[in-house]
């Protein structure tokens, strides 16, 4: 199991129609290897890579669940789910009734391992929705959601005024939550007809226990980015007409991953305040912190080019 500050998994979603025909030409646990008719084979690697029979409960177990023993420890963890549209990012991250999400089982996880700890402990625990679209930040927990600033602190590090947090005692509080907020959010969604797949759910769960006369204060964020597929739109064209704009947050984020992932970029400076998504992540990317990305991809041969840029943009270079 990986200990990297920055780890990428792969997640392939199965093909739901037995008529179309798949990319992939060779797979093992690390390895995916693509082909297009006419084209060369094309080989990727990742930290781990999930098949289309793995569930839910496969990718908690091996990519997450030690990632989380991290997290109680104190250190700052981001989990993102990054992909582009009909990948399957918000079937990992939010689940189904026949599989649960990863957010529901890392927050299961941990309440679970904190009902072990004394009472001089004093665990707290707390989670926050937020949703990031247009370069707006909006509380899904609040029923009238104005748009929220971020603001600076040195003690809190990046965190957002006036946003609402639950108090977590048991996992219905946490069901509870992840509910209203998805109610909210498909609100939205048919308000606005492009919004989901251009906006960007994070969970903040934000745990704090005393150890040793210390208190220890590590903050979980668990994102469903937004689809990454304009992101290389905007990349290729360099656009600068309206709506280029539009996923500035991803585009920003994707830039401070690529300086985070490359060990001979140690020292560069990360541009976190080029969009409200990074400044928001801050301080869980980087340093001391993890970051888990789990890239979606579907296999239909007919989507080649964008499979292609999301393996190119997530894989680990060889
Ligand atoms: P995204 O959030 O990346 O746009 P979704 O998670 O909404 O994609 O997935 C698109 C569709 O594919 C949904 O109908 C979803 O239920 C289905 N799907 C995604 N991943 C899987 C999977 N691993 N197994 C079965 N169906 C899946
Ligand atoms: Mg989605």
């Amino acid at each position: 199991m990986s200990n990297q500050p920055f780890q990428v998994y792969l997640r392939i979603k199965p093909l739901l129609e037995s008529s179309t025909e798949t990319l992939i030409e060779d797979l093992n646990d690390n390895r995916i290897v693509i082909r297009k008719d006419g084209k060369n084979s094309k080989s990727f690697v990742f930290d781990k890579i999930f098949s289309g029979v793995q569930n839910n409960e496969d990718i908690f177990d091996q990519s997450l669940r030690h990632n989380l023993d991290h997290f109680i420890e104190g250190y700052n963890t981001t989990i993102l789910a990054y992909g582009i549209t009909g990948s399957g990012k918000t079937h990992t991250i939010f689940g189904n009734e026949k599989d649960e999400g990863l957010s529901f089982k890392c927050i299961n996880y941990i309440v679970n391992r904190m009902k072990y700890m004394s009472s001089e402990a004093n665990v707290q625990m707390e989670m926050s929705f937020i949703e990031v679209y247009n370069e707006t930040i909006r509380d899904l927990m609040s029923e009238q959601p104005k748009p929220l600033m971020i603001m600076q602190d040195n003690q809190k590090g990046s965190y957002i005024q006036g946003l609402q947090a639950i108090k977590i005692n048991s996992i219905n509080d946490v069901k509870e939550g992840i509910n209203i907020a998805n109610q909210n959010r498909s609100l939205a969604q048919t308000i606005y007809n492009v919004y989901s797949s251009r906006s960007h759910a994070l969970i903040q769960f934000n745990l704090s226990y005393s150890f040793e006369g210390q208190t220890i204060t590590p903050k979980l964020f668990i994102v469903d980015l937004a689809g990454s597929e304009r992101v290389y739109q905007d990349q290729k064209s360099k656009n600068q007409q309206e709506g280029s704009n539009i996923n500035r947050s991803l585009l920003a984020l994707s830039n401070c991953l690529t300086i985070l992932s490359d060990k001979s970029k140690k020292n560069q400076h990360i541009p976190y305040r080029n969009s409200k998504l990074t400044r928001l992540l801050q301080d869980s990317l980087g340093g001391n912190t993890r970051t888990i990305m789990i890239s979606c991809i579907q296999q239909n041969k007919c989507q080649y080019d964008e499979i292609l840029n999301t393996l190119q943009y997530s894989s680990r270079a060889t």
